[in-house]
């Protein structure tokens, strides 16, 4: 069977380095929202676009994630697929999401992965087939997310996870902090090309207002700092060093 046709997805930024995803199947028509921390963005670009948003996906609980889904689910009757481990803190959940479900936009499957350390019940939703995952705030571009709940074996676990997927699999995180990131990676490893390469490369398109967001596999293995801890130990050290950097 020819695999479906490619997903349409479209940044909404929200906040001050949030990234709303707009997730567009043609094929299907069908249309969902990954982590609607707003909503009358994410509902005013769906519209401009001639979109109905039938589904949102939450990766984890913060409100800068999900603070828009009942309005959005109020105007759309979208049903809420979220972490069934946060089900005290989301409302309305609908589908909660475990290891190993799936979730579905016209005929691509997602697969559900628990990737906890930044929250507990945090999840990353994998579309093989369309080479897409939304990560939320687990790894950045050059970074991981801060371990509010989590512990850094937790981290390091879900980030060596993420980082064993194909090369080419486009990684959408949640926020903009990649010039930050390099900043810190640059210091952190200062002798290395790559790194300063990409930090140029992030400098350059911030300069320009262009987003850095989605970043791949294979860039994030060759120049994301958090990936190269070789133990819990040096991953903790690494975190703590960036958290104070
Ligand atoms: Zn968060
Ligand atoms: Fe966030």
């Amino acid at each position: 069977m020819a695999s479906p046709a490619p997903l349409e997805i479209v940044a909404i930024p929200a906040f001050a380095d949030n990234y709303l995803w707009l997730v567009h199947d043609p094929a299907s028509g069908e249309t969902a929202v990954v982590d609607p921390g707003d909503a009358g963005s994410v509902l005013a670009a769906a519209e401009a676009r001639g979109w109905r948003i039938g589904q949102v996906w939450n990766t984890h609980w913060h409100p800068d994630h999900t603070g828009g889904n009942a309005a959005v689910v109020a105007a759309t009757g979208a049903m809420l697929s979220a972490p069934a481990a946060e089900a005290t803190r989301i409302a309305n959940i609908d589908a909660p999401l475990k290891e190993g479900d799936t979730i579905r936009i016209g005929e691509h499957v997602g697969q559900v992965w628990e990737v906890p350390g930044h929250t507990l019940g945090h999840v990353a939703l994998i579309f093989a087939d369309a080479g897409v995952a939304f990560v939320g705030d687990t790894m950045f571009a050059m970074g991981c997310g801060r371990l509010f709940e989590g512990s850094p074996e937790q981290m390091h676990a879900s980030l060596q996870r993420l980082a064993a997927l194909p090369g080419d699999t486009a990684l959408y995180c949640a926020h903009e902090y990649t010039l930050a990131n390099a900043r810190f990676a640059a210091h952190a490893f200062p002798a290395d090309a790559a790194i300063a390469d990409r930090l140029a490369t992030v400098a350059a398109m911030r300069e320009a207002g262009q987003a850095t967001v989605p970043t791949s596999v294979a860039l994030e293995r060759a120049t994301n700092p958090f990936l190269r801890a070789a133990s819990v130990e040096q991953f903790a050290q690494l975190r703590t060093a960036k958290d104070r950097f």
